[in-house]
Order: structure tokens, then C-alpha cells, then sequence
């Protein structure tokens, strides 16, 4: 049976997601390793999940303000 592929939000790269499989559910198996800058560096800043979270309470924030 196939296992699901998703795309790496660190390098873009597909991967499978298999059960079990350590680390981010969206980051392929190089990413997922902690800390490890060899494999993102220059391509991100590796805290995309952060980033997101960052952008959508500030919007949060600033709908409030409008209504
Ligand atoms: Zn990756």
C-alpha cells in the first residue's frame, strides 16, 4: 500500500509520509532532524510553521481592530 506524499515545507522536496515517521507530519526526513543546518541552510529560515502562526495572529489582530 502507498504511503501518502507530501511536500517537504522546508526544501520542497516529496516525501513519503509513513506511519510512525519522527518529526513535523510536513517536513521530509532530512528536515526533520533537529537543528540540522546543513540540510535547509540558506533555503529557509526553518521556522515556517512559526512564520505562519506569527502571520495569522497578527491578521487575528488586525480584524479585530477593523470590526
Ligand atoms: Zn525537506
Amino acid at each position: 500500500m502507498p504511503f501518502p506524499i507530501k511536500t517537504c515545507i522546508v526544501c520542497g522536496e516529496e516525501f513519503e509520509l509513513k506511519p510512525g515517521k519522527p518529526g513535523f507530519a510536513n517536513r521530509c526526513p532530512e528536515c526533520s532532524e533537529p537543528e540540522s543546518e546543513s540540510a535547509t541552510d540558506g533555503l529557509s529560515s526553518g521556522n515556517a510553521e512559526q512564520d505562519a502562526a506569527r502571520r495569522k495572529a497578527i491578521r487575528d489582530l488586525l480584524y479585530r481592530k477593523e470590526i
